[in-house]
């Protein structure tokens, strides 16, 4: 699947909107995305998570593991395509912990997943963790948004890398142009 198939997947599904947002962050933007608008169809699903299982398929993985909550459908999608385990790690007190009985075992070559990735940061814990007792062989998400901010020192492959654009409130061109600002989320419309 190449770029542009994904994007028309995430149109068509309403994963990425155009128009006029105002985003959690107060920030305006001409786009909205919402990953799991997408991966609530498991046949598409299925489609953008073969691209990283056919990219990880000679790595011999062991293991999945991704960041709950955005993580966890598209870990266990990668990780049945692979034929391997799927684990979730989740925050408690501010720390990425394995729980319900998840481990890493010595030796396990362990491919970190996430939906999107901003920041890197979650995925970058997980990696941590997984270190302590088992080799880590790459990192893989279905959309990088970071602008080349998110760096690992392993192979990182992402199904689409994405820029969206955002504004202050103040220099916005969309509220220049009187265009209402919607706020994903809430049925209120942002005068
Ligand atoms: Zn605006």
């Amino acid at each position: 699947m190449d770029s542009q198939t994904a994007l028309d997947l995430f149109r068509k599904t309403g994963a990425l909107l155009d128009g006029h947002f105002v985003l959690t962050s107060g920030l305006h933007s001409p786009n909205y995305f919402q990953c799991a608008r997408v991966l609530q169809y498991p046949w598409y699903a299925e489609q953008l998570c073969t691209v990283i299982a056919d990219h990880f398929q000679s790595a011999k993985i062991d293991v999945v593991a991704s960041p709950a909550v955005g993580g966890i459908v598209v870990g266990q999608e990668v990780a049945r395509l692979l034929g391997c385990r799927a684990v979730f790690a989740e925050r408690v007190d501010g720390r990425m912990v394995l729980r319900r009985g998840f481990e890493f075992d010595k030796g396990d070559k362990v491919l970190c997943v996430e939906d999107v990735v901003t920041t890197g940061g979650s995925i970058g814990e997980i990696i941590d963790l997984a270190r302590t007792i088992a080799e880590v062989a790459g990192v893989a998400c279905i959309v990088d948004r970071s602008g080349g901010k998110a760096e690992f020192p392993l192979p990182f492959f992402a199904v689409l890398r994405m820029n969206i654009e955002t504004y202050n409130p103040a220099d916005c061109p969309l509220c220049k142009r009187g265009i209402p600002a919607y706020k994903p989320g809430s049925r209120n419309l942002q005068k």
